[in-house]
């Protein structure tokens, strides 16, 4: 098999105009970047709000193995399959952050036949939102700063200002500085520290806008610091959300790409899945519902996170109404959740993908929980055999799910006509009845418990007098009704990574809540969030050059 890149440069891409065309979005509403990218315009998004609303489908999985289990690369080729069958469908993803890029190999932009392209474009720079997010976040610290030089009328306490700097680009130089050195006209030395962008709070309140007016707003809502007396200072307060809505302006339409197939897909915005929600703008999810009848999307991590925070606040928020989910399954990751080596995988084992099934149960039931009716694509590898595969047809069946066989990794749609046509029937069962985990008014501590106790199998959680008392504060001062965004290790339903299949009884210590009140959630820590990633000791880097025809050579 050819690598991603050789696949992706060998596609045949339609213009960009032809791939908008096909959605009805005439061509003065598609601003190019060159032939194959473009944003669509505002003006047109904002003329198709009577338009009746296609199907939203999710695509989450099990608990994955630290090489991901293809949800990425399922809903490009679910996206293709639904085409494929005679739907008009579209896909929604996010983009993917440098940083990555030149780090581990792996990609963020599919795989094998199931891929969207311009495959370099999308990996590189692609339409510079990444930097308008970049630059917003830096023009608040800057102003922040500059607040402070120029007398802090506002009364900012020097140690407590909350608002870091960021980057895209994995550099652990920079996780902790100490900024303002050099004498009195250079301000007052105080630490600080850079994030990777895709970690801002502005990356998220992006993904989270209505639309412009609702962007401004909650940029002006972000809490840059405190003052001595603790309290809240906002990036309204230093008249910084004007100029960073006018930074972020093209970063809020939605770009317009297209798969392998030349079926259209969204690529847009890229927030953590840790510290945030981790999926694609609510703009462009919104915007392909009236272009689409089929709308398929991913979220970050397995279930119990990135379907967890899509359903309670990306649906909750955007008032989305989900019509159905796939739960990717690998052999692999069952294996791994039955006990076998990393090693080991490859080989057959029956017994351990029975002993894993737990894991892939356990997050059925919990999709279960949002009432959104739910099936299972096994991602097919080159390694898995058809015993293998009938224990996870035989398990789900038992618990009144189809398990379906996928090849779109080797086949493009050709492997997904049937998952794609159990996606419609799904759909068309409106058996989805889309309903949140819990209500707004619920405190953020029992918001925690709930989550704990129903998604991850816990007894209860615990916190520190001091964590617990930051709790009760932020409801005091009128945050208690935001969503909370849990961030938990995504390889096992406790906050022990090395716990598979699925453990319950245990207990998740809650470490520290952060307030995110632009993007209007409380950040819920279990556990060391890394929001600057490092490189490896061989990065990708290393390997990565122009060939002489100058074509990019080592990106995956
Ligand atoms: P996720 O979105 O869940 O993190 P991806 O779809 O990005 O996962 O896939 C992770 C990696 O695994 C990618 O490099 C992709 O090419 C590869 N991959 C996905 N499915 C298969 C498969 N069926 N066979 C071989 N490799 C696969
Ligand atoms: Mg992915």
């Amino acid at each position: 098999m050819k690598s991603d890149i050789e696949i992706a440069r060998e596609a045949r891409m339609d213009t960009v105009i032809d791939v908008a065309g096909k959605l009805g979005v005439p061509s003065d509403s598609v601003l190019q970047y060159g032939p194959y990218k473009a944003k669509i315009s505002l003006d047109y998004i904002n003329s198709l709000a009577d338009q009746p609303d296609g199907n939203l489908v999710l695509v989450t999985a099990m608990t994955p193995t630290p090489a991901g289990e293809g949800k990425t690369t399922t809903t490009v080729g679910l996206g293709d399959g639904l085409n494929r069958i005679g739907k008009k469908a579209m896909i929604c993803l996010r983009e993917p952050s440098l940083g990555p890029c030149f780090g581990m190999k792996g990609g963020a932009a599919g795989g094998g036949m199931a891929q969207v392209v311009p495959m370099e474009d999308i990996n590189l720079h692609f339409t510079g939102d990444f930097h308008a997010i970049t630059s917003a976040n830096n023009l608040l610290a800057a102003l922040v700063d500059n607040h402070i030089y120029w007398g802090n009328s506002l009364g900012i306490d020097v140690r407590r200002v909350a608002w870091r700097r960021v980057i895209d680009m994995n550099d652990r130089a920079l996780r902790e500085i100490v900024c303002s050195l050099g004498g009195v006209a250079n301000g007052f030395p105080r630490e600080g520290g850079f994030d990777i962008t895709v970690a801002s709070e502005v990356m998220a309140i992006l993904c989270l806008a209505m639309d412009l007016k609702d962007l401004e707003r909650r940029l002006g809502n972000i809490v840059v610091g405190y003052t001595r007396e603790r309290k809240p200072v906002t990036a309204k307060e230093i008249e910084a959300a004007g100029a960073m809505t006018v930074l972020l302006k093209d970063a809020l339409m939605p770009n317009l790409v297209q798969t392998l197939e030349n079926n259209p897909a969204f690529v847009h915005g890229g927030p953590f899945a840790n510290i945030a929600h981790g999926c694609n703008t609510v703009l462009a999810t919104r915007t392909a519902l009236k272009l689409a009848d089929y709308v398929v999307t991913e979220a970050g991590f397995g279930a119990d996170l990135g379907a967890e925070k899509f359903f309670d606040i990306k649906c909750r928020k955007a008032g989305l109404k989900p019509a159905a989910a796939v739960i990717v399954a690998t052999i692999r990751a069952l294996k791994m959740h039955g006990g076998v080596a990393k090693e080991d995988l490859g080989k057959e084992n029956v017994e351990a993908v029975k002993k894993g099934l737990a894991n892939l149960g356990r997050h059925i039931r919990n999709v279960g929980q949002f009432g959104v009716p739910a099936v299972v694509a096994i991602n097919g590898f080159t390694s898995d055999t058809q015993a293998e595969v009938d224990a996870v047809q035989a398990y789900c069946s038992d618990l009144g799910v189809e398990a379906v066989s996928c090849t779109h990794w080797a086949n493009g749609s050709a492997g997904t006509e049937e998952l794609a046509r159990k996606v419609v029937a799904l759909a068309e069962s409106g058996k989805s009845q889309f309903r949140p985990l819990y209500d707004d008014d619920l405190s953020p501590w029992e918001k925690v418990r709930t989550v704990a106790r129903s998604i991850y199998g816990a007894e209860d959680i615990v916190a520190d007098k001091s964590v617990r008392d930051q709790f009760r504060q932020l409801d005091e001062q009128g945050y208690g009704r935001f969503p909370i965004c849990m961030a938990k290790t995504q390889y096992s339903f406790s906050t022990d990574p090395s716990l598979k299949g699925a453990p319950s009884g245990h207990v998740v210590p809650i470490r520290e809540v952060r307030l995110s009140a632009g993007a209007e959630f409380l950040v819920v820590i279990t556990g060391e969030i890394m929001t600057m990633p490092g490189l490896p000791r061989i990065p990708a880097a290393n390997t990565i050059r122009l060939d002489g025809a100058g074509n990019v050579e080592g990106l995956f």
